[in-house]
């Protein structure tokens, strides 16, 4: 088995008294799709902003490539190759489309040029609106431009906290074939968290489900699909 590019190992994270991750171990391996699925409130948020180091892990170990970065500062993670689209999007309001990624691309100290032409490339629609401010974009031309932007800095590890949030479902399929097109075409490898748990596991090559705060199920997106404690509780039982 090759090494996972990322590994949680028995971590439990919180906020003061609120306990939100207990005992949650995980391995993304280079080059797969990985989702983490969970309803209102089940620490999936937490455990993307765990791995970058706020809050930090209480317990247990986060290993990136190897190494332990539990303790390490969230500005220097962030500069190993881990890319975090927050949900919300939270793309630069009065900034056009074009500074808000060459921002992307400034955090790490990447040649633009060829990078712009991907994410263009993966996404038209910033080509065409590229000097439009970042704040008058629609709610799924933004999501675009957030991912767009986590690309300029060129990760080898994407973090995705729920893109589908309040989307129309024929904006919500182009972000996940840009998503299957990125892993599919350059390798990259995704750690998607999601509430639609349909279309997440169907483009997931493994999968999660978090259960307060708790790892409950894991295996092949397919397979948890299929399952009817699945299908019950997050597709309406379909
Ligand atoms: P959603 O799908 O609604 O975004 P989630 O699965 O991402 O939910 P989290 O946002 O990780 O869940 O929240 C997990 C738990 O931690 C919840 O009980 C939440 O109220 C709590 N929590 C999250 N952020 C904070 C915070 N800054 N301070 C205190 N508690 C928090």
């Amino acid at each position: 088995m090759t090494a996972p590019l990322l590994e949680l190992d028995t971590v439990s994270s919180g906020y003061g008294a609120v306990q939100a991750l207990r005992e949650v171990s995980i391995t993304v391996a280079p080059g797969e799709i990985v989702t983490l699925i969970g309803a209102n409130g089940a620490g999936k948020s937490t455990l993307l902003m765990t791995i970058c180091g706020d809050p930090r892990a209480r317990n247990g170990r986060v290993v990136f490539e190897g190494r332990d970065i539990t303790q390490m500062p969230t500005h220097q993670i962030m500069r190993l190759g881990l890319a975090q689209v927050p949900e919300g999007r939270r793309v630069f309001p009065r900034m056009s489309v074009m500074e808000n990624l060459l921002m992307g691309a400034q955090v790490a100290g990447h040649d633009p040029a060829p990078l712009l032409d991907q994410v263009f490339a993966l996404f038209p629609r910033l080509k065409e609106r590229e000097t439009q401010r970042g704040g008058t974009l629609s709610g799924g031309e933004q999501q675009m431009l957030a991912i767009g932007r986590a690309l300029m800095s060129k990760p080898r590890l994407l973090l995705l906290d729920e893109p589908s949030l309040g989307l129309a479902p024929l904006i919500v399929r182009q972000i996940f074939a840009a998503i299957r097109d990125l892993n599919e075409k350059e390798g990259l490898t995704v750690l998607l968290v999601e509430q639609n748990a349909n279309l997440a596991l169907r483009l997931a090559h493994r999968g999660y489900v978090l259960v307060n705060g708790r790892i409950t199920l894991a295996g092949p997106g397919r397979d948890l699909l299929a399952m009817p404690e699945v299908r019950d509780a997050y597709l309406g039982g379909g």
